[in-house]
């Protein structure tokens, strides 16, 4: 199993360690040619208009929606944003290049400057935790999901309501950062989709 984190900018080596330590090997992804042969990607946090403009600048747009008809895609916080359809247009950065091919809509920064970052333990019965061994979810600047639509669903949403996981077939959107926490099951779980793609 190969698995491409994209390197443009942000918590990608994260992402890299927690792949090598599940014994997967990590590639990290600039160029377009190096998304041959891979698995499945992940898309890291960051600054998603500074993601989506690096991205533009080395010709990775198409290759990464053409390599997504196929393979198992995940996005945490940017990367979420940058996989969405919509994005709100208060929230929207002025030149913000978006892959646009999830069937959701998130608003960026949605959590408020006064708390810009929080930890919340979260039931996501995807995983099959529930509160015995609820996941930590670690939130920076984070989106929220506005709106999950098509064939689209909701893997997690906090105690108010608001959703903050995702998954449409292979494509996999988190608001937090898995990476920045010792909890595996999350990097497990998208494996598992990476493996039924192909
Ligand atoms: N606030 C960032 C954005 O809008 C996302 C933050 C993150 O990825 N931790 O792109």
């Amino acid at each position: 199993m190969k698995i491409g984190v994209l390197a443009l900018q942000g918590a990608f080596s994260e992402h890299m360690k927690m792949l090598q330590r599940l014994g997967v090997t990590a590639v990290d992804v600039r160029l377009p040619e190096q998304l041959e042969g891979l698995d499945g990607l992940i898309i890291p946090g960051g600054e998603s208009t500074t993601i989506g403009k690096l991205a533009r600048t080395y010709g990775l747009m198409e290759p990464l929606r053409l390599f997504a008809q196929e393979k198992a895609l995940w996005g945490t916080c940017a990367g979420m944003i940058f996989m969405a359809k919509g994005i709100s247009s208060s929230s929207a950065g002025k030149d913000q290049p978006l892959l646009g091919i999830m069937d959701i809509e998130v608003e960026r920064n949605a959590f408020g400057r006064q708390v810009d970052s929080f930890e919340v333990d979260l039931d996501v019965p995807a995983l099959n935790n529930g509160y015995v061994k609820p996941f930590p979810a670690v939130f920076i600047r984070a989106p929220r999901l506005l709106g999950v639509k098509g064939t689209a669903s909701v893997l997690a949403t906090l105690p108010d309501g608001t959703a903050v996981a995702a998954q449409q077939g292979k494509w996999l959107v988190t608001s937090f950062h898995p990476e920045l926490t010792g909890d595996g099951r999350f990097h497990a779980y998208f494996l598992k989709l990476a493996e039924g793609s192909s």
